[in-house]
């Protein structure tokens, strides 16, 4: 029995598996719970419940979204012709802070990673194709990581044969960077400067 009592153990094991959360920072996180009143407590668990129950993933973008469609593919003053290919769901808010993106998205649901066994069936690939067609421009913003750049190199093979054009964001983009930690200025630039595939 350790000298921590186990419902406050169980808090800090939860806290603690969330991305970037080292043991520290999730005790920390935890005897800050135990000190707010129970309504801020009970306010918390609330909004995480409120995020598994209330959002779902858009039909056609994988976006996540209250309504479905979301906000954005329901836009009609967005671009129909420009497409943006992104790994996951949160992409789209590094987008969208940038004010300059005025297409529409396409969330793969993750990269090629033959080591993790994730192969094209595991993407939203088809759905991808069913939603092309030769009038538009896709960006293919997956991160600049080695199974970031086999994706979208396999992708732009694909959109090819169907005579579908595709470009990749420009190099300022750190290698090996994720999108999420690139300021917004680079982002505006290298979908400014992006690149013919
Ligand atoms: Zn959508």
């Amino acid at each position: 029995m350790g000298f921590i009592p186990t419902s406050v153990e169980k808090l800090i094991d939860a806290f603690a598996r969330f991305p970037g959360i080292g043991k520290k920072t999730a005790q920390r996180m935890a005897f800050y719970v135990l000190k707010r009143n129970s309504d801020e407590a009970v306010h918390l668990a609330q909004a995480v419940m409120d995020v598994k129950t209330n959002i779902l993933s858009c039909s056609i973008c994988g976006g996540i979204t209250e309504e479905d469609p979301c906000n954005i593919c329901s836009d009609s003053k967005r671009r129909e012709d420009l497409l943006c290919i992104i790994e996951e769901p949160s992409d789209i808010f590094h987008f969208e802070k940038t004010n300059s993106f005025r297409g529409k998205y396409h969330v793969l649901g993750g990269v090629l990673s033959p080591l993790d066994g994730i192969g094209p069936d595991d993407l939203s690939i088809d759905r991808l194709l069913d939603r092309v067609n030769t009038d538009m421009e896709v960006i293919l913003a997956t991160n600049p990581s080695v199974e970031g750049e086999a994706t979208a190199l396999y992708i732009s093979k694909l959109l090819k044969e169907k005579g579908v054009k595709s470009t990749r964001l420009a190099r300022g983009l750190p290698v090996g960077g994720a999108l999420e930690y690139i300021d917004e200025a680079t982002l505006i630039r290298a979908i400014e400067g992006r690149v013919a595939l």
